[in-house]
């Protein structure tokens, strides 16, 4: 997953860039609403996590000309703890949920989990896939009931596949998911590390679709709704 992180406070920066990068995420951090309203139109963001307080442009102003131009990320908005018409204008202005400055970390990961899950279209906090567990609060995979071991990367991949089966995405979306922008990107990187997740989780579970990319198919003992 690939999230925006605009916030101009560098310290507050620093500690929510750590904290996310530790789940896994890719992760851009901006400064400005300038900055910001740029990367946003440019990149394609599973996730915008959005300081209202910005210089350069206001981050409300900046919300409304995302949704002005019927871009559907999610948004989790940051506030002052007493700026309740802030935040009351940050959800009518197409918010989808905010969090009260100073935040708890865990209380940050666990509202992107939640946004994140509800924009792919689930309620449920675990992916299954056959005997196949995934657990995003804890990032622990289990295969017939046992542990499985994976890197951040290994993850990343995975998490991006299973969260949408029976869709194709390409190795250039999946990179997306995987680098930020001032991360190196080896032109064989998901290759490797679909490779790596066939070994430890079976061949079967990641299709490869010769010149479009990777899927893992829809659960067929899963309920399709
Ligand atoms: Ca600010």
């Amino acid at each position: 997953m690939r999230l925006l992180l605009v916030e101009d406070d560098v310290m507050i920066g620093e500690s929510v860039l750590d904290a996310l990068r530790a789940e896994g995420y890719a992760v851009d951090w901006v400064r400005d609403g300038q900055t910001a309203a740029s990367a946003w139109s440019t990149e394609s963001y599973d996730l915008v996590l959005l300081d209202l307080g910005l210089p350069r442009r206001d981050g409300l102003q900046v919300l409304q000309q995302a949704r002005a131009r019927r871009d559907r990320t999610p948004v989790l908005i940051a506030t002052a703890r007493d700026a309740v018409d802030e935040r009351i204008r940050g959800l009518d202005a197409g918010a989808d949920d905010y969090l009260l400055k100073p935040y708890d970390l865990n209380e940050l990961q666990a509202r992107v989990r939640a946004l994140l899950r509800r924009a792919a279209g689930r309620a449920e906090p675990v992916f299954t896939h056959g005997t196949l567990r995934l657990n995003p609060a804890t990032h622990e995979a289990l295969l017939d009931g046992q542990p499985v071991l994976l890197s951040q990367r290994e993850w990343a991949v995975l998490e991006a596949l299973i969260a949408r089966p029976g869709v194709i995405l390409s190795r250039s979306q999946l990179e997306e998911k995987l680098y930020s922008w001032k991360d190196e990107i080896s032109s064989n990187a998901v290759e490797v590390y679909v490779h790596s997740l066939r070994k430890k989780l079976g061949a079967e579970l990641i299709r490869n679709i010769r010149g479009m990319g990777y899927v893992i198919a829809r659960d067929e003992g899963a309920d399709p709704t």
